[in-house]
């Protein structure tokens, strides 16, 4: 009896720990092994891949899926009706996919799937290849998948294909079977309508055998530069040429991804920088876009050591600009950008797309539940950098376009929430204006509330917490809430769940003998805490912190240059809130909510008060 009770009691912790231990976080794993063949003549290629896939879920699984991204550019896709029927139609899509002809549409056939040697029964709907699996795979399992596939690469569309408009022979983008994620949502199956992407992280050996005229450029390791040369022999290396296809091999680990272009024009330089990568230039040089492709190195060896420094370091060796079809789009260790454009163009887009390294190469969020996280996340990081690189003495705010333009969608009546899947926008404009502009400025604004230091020191803390894994916008807020020692779930829950809007306003100033009383005004939905600014006629400054209640707590003091007078918190409830500050009126020249305008709030005419300006409003009331 004795001895069964203590296994009673040994047994209660444990139950315990492992229940604590199923919340904890969990990732999927693959090892991708392909081999490629390109025919140059038809734009198609066949494809053995190996894929190793490790079950860390709690879960067994039953199916697995993949993407066939190529699927989408046939007439009558989802993404090529999606595309017909959008109130604002990307330009660069339109109806082009309705008129691609048989030689010009993409497709990925599957030849043959086996699971552990075994065939699988497998059924593709659109850009989504269902498997269903001989034996379940349980939690802790592994299993290999081998499969031989059939490609054709679409005319360039959007992203991936051949034959651009500046004529780049192939930008290879979500051009294998790709494995789906699958997480604590269970799988994420989205049909590829021309937007996002979501890739199970792991290791990628890629052969690629091409005609030997062709530079690649690529995700990973090239594993035989003498073998090939094209710029990537060690310096003084002899490479024997030959007119047989040549065999590239490359090797990426820890990526979710695998990217690769060529083009039998590409020139090639590289760029190391100090304490960091080697920066590699692929790109087709005309006399129009010579100038810029040659100055970039210079500045992108900068930006590289600056967003190193400011938002956590870059861990790979490499790091490729590649000219490729349209735009420019993220990929692990490389972006493909289009490349006939001028330094300015080329080095907003190159910073953009570096960034993405960032906020979704290595914090990996899932772009179509967060397109905020990622797209926001870098126009911000972008904005910063790019000021540091054109105009490092500005202290201008580099952040006022996303401001302008969340304005402009607030005001619009058509705003959706930042919760919107990406897909589901009803227009590009206002999933553009949401992801980029609104996510910049849900972390500009964030600064605000927690302080410029705690939010960078926030930035980099959740680099090393999240880095080479997927987190959620509540990650990110758990992260800031470490750093600062504030409760900020309440501006999750307002900027991102809702479109609630942000007013506050000055509703009355009273003077009493020596002291004035300013009373504040709540006229939005959402609560924010409020930096009053009071500037005096003798030209100082004073700072008024009103917190709000919910934080249960007060950022550091941001700017020494003005006196801090911490204020008791707001309770968001109440619609107003009376100050007493220690002057009388006539010695004050101005009260201002948020000098810095980092709170975004739409009606900015009330915020400040002149009070020379304004005497006879505001005169003493009690003489
Ligand atoms: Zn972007």
């Amino acid at each position: 009896m004795y001895k069964k009770l203590t296994l009673i009691f040994l047994l209660i912790p444990l139950i315990g720990k492992s229940q604590s231990a199923s919340t904890t976080y969990w990732q999927q794993r693959v090892e991708y092994e392909m081999d490629i063949d390109m025919n140059v003549k038809t734009n198609q290629f066949t494809g053995d891949q190996k894929l190793t896939y490790y079950n860390n879920s709690p879960d067994t699984l039953n199916k697995v899926f993949y993407h066939l991204y190529f699927n989408a550019f046939q007439p009558g896709s989802m993404m090529d009706v999606r595309s017909l029927n959008i109130e604002d139609p990307d330009r660069r899509v339109g109806d082009r996919i309705s008129k691609l002809s048989d030689e010009e549409i993409g497709y990925q056939h599957i030849k043959s799937l086996k699971q552990n040697g075994k065939d699988v029964t497998y059924k593709i709907e659109g850009t989504i290849l269902s498997v269903r699996l001989n034996k379940p795979i349980l939690p802790g399992e592994k299993v290999t998948f081998k499969m031989e596939f059939e490609a054709q690469v679409p005319l360039q569309v959007r992203r991936s294909g051949r034959d651009s408009s500046e004529g780049i022979r192939y930008s290879m983008s979500q051009w294998y079977p790709k494995m789906a994620e699958y997480d604590e949502l269970g799988w994420h199956t989205d049909p590829y309508i021309g937007r996002e992407f979501h890739g199970v992280w792991g290791d990628f050996d890629v052969k690629i055998t091409i005609d030997p005229t062709y530079t690649i450029g690529a995700t990973g390791y090239l594993q035989n530069p003498d073998k090939i040369g094209h710029g990537y022999e060690k310096e003084g290396t002899e490479v024997t040429t030959s007119d047989k296809p040549l065999t590239w091999n490359f090797k990426a680990e820890k990526v979710h991804d695998f990217v690769w272009a060529a083009d039998p024009d590409y020139t090639h330089t590289t760029a190391q920088v100090p304490n960091g990568p080697v920066l590699h230039f692929i790109y087709q040089e005309n006399s129009e876009n010579k100038d810029a492709w040659e100055r970039l190195p210079e500045y992108m060896v900068k930006a590289m050591q600056f967003v190193s420094e400011n938002f956590g370091k870059y861990p790979y060796e490499k790091y490729s600009f590649i000219h490729g079809g349209d735009g420019g789009m993220e990929y692990p260790m490389a972006t493909l950008i289009s490349g006939d454009r001028n330094l300015n163009s080329l080095l907003g887009t190159a910073v953009h797309e570096m960034l993405h390294s960032w906020y979704q190469g290595l914090l990996a969020t899932n772009e179509s539940l967060y397109p905020w996280m990622d797209e926001g996340f870098t126009s911000y990081a972008s904005s910063v950098t790019m000021q540091y690189l054109m105009d490092p003495n500005s202290d201008a705010d580099p952040h006022t376009n996303s401001y302008r333009a969340y304005y402009m969608m607030a005001e619009s009546g058509k705003e959706e929430p930042l919760t919107t899947h990406a897909d589901h926008y009803h227009s590009n404009r206002s999933y553009s204006i949401n992801s980029y502009a609104k996510g910049a400025v849900f972390l500009h604004q964030l600064s605000y509330v927690v302080g410029q230091e705690t939010l960078m020191k926030g930035m980099k803390r959740y680099y090393h917490d999240w880095r080479f894994k997927h987190p959620t916008s509540s990650d990110f807020i758990r992260t800031i809430e470490k750093v600062s020692d504030l409760q900020l779930d309440w501006y999750l829950e307002k900027f991102v769940y809702t479109t609630d809007q942000i007013d506050y306003g000055i509703k009355s100033v009273v003077g009493e003998g020596d002291a004035t009383y300013v009373t504040l005004e709540k006229v939005g939905e959402m609560m924010m805490p409020i930096d009053l600014f009071i500037e005096y006629e003798d030209g100082s400054t004073e700072i008024y912190y009103i917190p709000l209640r919910v934080m249960l707590g007060e950022k550091d003091v941001e700017d020494k240059t003005a006196a801090r007078i911490t204020e008791s918190p707001w309770p968001w409830t109440y619609p107003t809130y009376t100050l007493k500050v220690n002057s009388k009126t006539s010695a004050i020249k101005k009260i201002e909510i948020d000098r810095t305008q980092r709170m975004a709030d739409i009606d900015r005419s009330n915020n400040s008060l002149d009070l020379k300006k304004a005497t006879k409003a505001y005169e003493d009331t009690t003489k």
